[in-house]
């Protein structure tokens, strides 16, 4: 169960937002790795609770969760379609944001609603992993209409989508660690070959 999958090296959590975070566990499209690391329904809540998704700790993944799985990477697809086209400031697909409401319309009418602490939170029963799916389509939402909009980018090397949350927001890559150091580098080499 669990214990298979967490020794598997997750992707960074670079995005600054549960949304954008799942959408860059998508790295088979852009990247190297052949396989996708959300596999399985087991993955996907190992996934989540490496990811602090609330509820996920307390989520055991039952048999039959295969509906789960598919839940969630149809609505990864169409987070990924839609947040790329907004970080390339394109409008989103119809089909795509459809897919995220019905989500969204299905974890609001599975949900509690409480507020506590002046914050407004949606409550699921404990017990199922389709719960971590709803949460995530919520999250997405809250985004979406949170007037973060125009923060969404993609990093140019790597396609990871994140929040660019600097003042002048002047963010371009998923991570300065990595894809950042990667093009400062390339422009080290390439100048020092141009003063040859
Ligand atoms: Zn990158």
């Amino acid at each position: 169960m669990l214990g298979s999958v967490e020794s598997e090296r997750w992707g960074r959590l670079v995005g600054g937002h549960l949304a954008l975070d799942f959408v860059n566990t998508d790295i088979v499209s852009e990247h190297d790795r052949s396989e996708d690391v959300l596999r399985s329904a087991d993955e996907f809540v190992a996934w989540c609770v490496y990811a602090a998704v609330p509820g996920a700790v307390s989520t055991v993944p039952t048999g039959g969760a295969d509906d789960v799985l598919a839940d969630a990477l149809s609505l990864r697809e169409a987070l990924r379609a839609s947040m790329r086209a907004i970080a390339a400031g394109e409008t989103p697909k119809e089909r795509d944001l459809a897919t995220v409401q019905a989500m969204y319309a299905r974890a609001l009418g599975s949900a509690t609603m409480s507020i506590s602490g002046g914050v407004l939170s949606w409550r699921w029963a404990p017990g199922s992993p389709a719960i971590l799916v709803w949460e995530i389509a919520v999250q997405s939402v809250d985004l979406l209409r949170g007037g973060s909009i125009d923060r969404i980018k993609a990093c140019p090397a790597c396609g990871f989508v994140f929040i660019d949350a600097t003042k002048n927001r002047s963010r371009r890559w998923c991570s300065m660690d990595d894809c950042g150091k990667q093009e400062k580098i390339r422009r080290y080499v390439t100048k020092r070959a141009q003063a040859r």
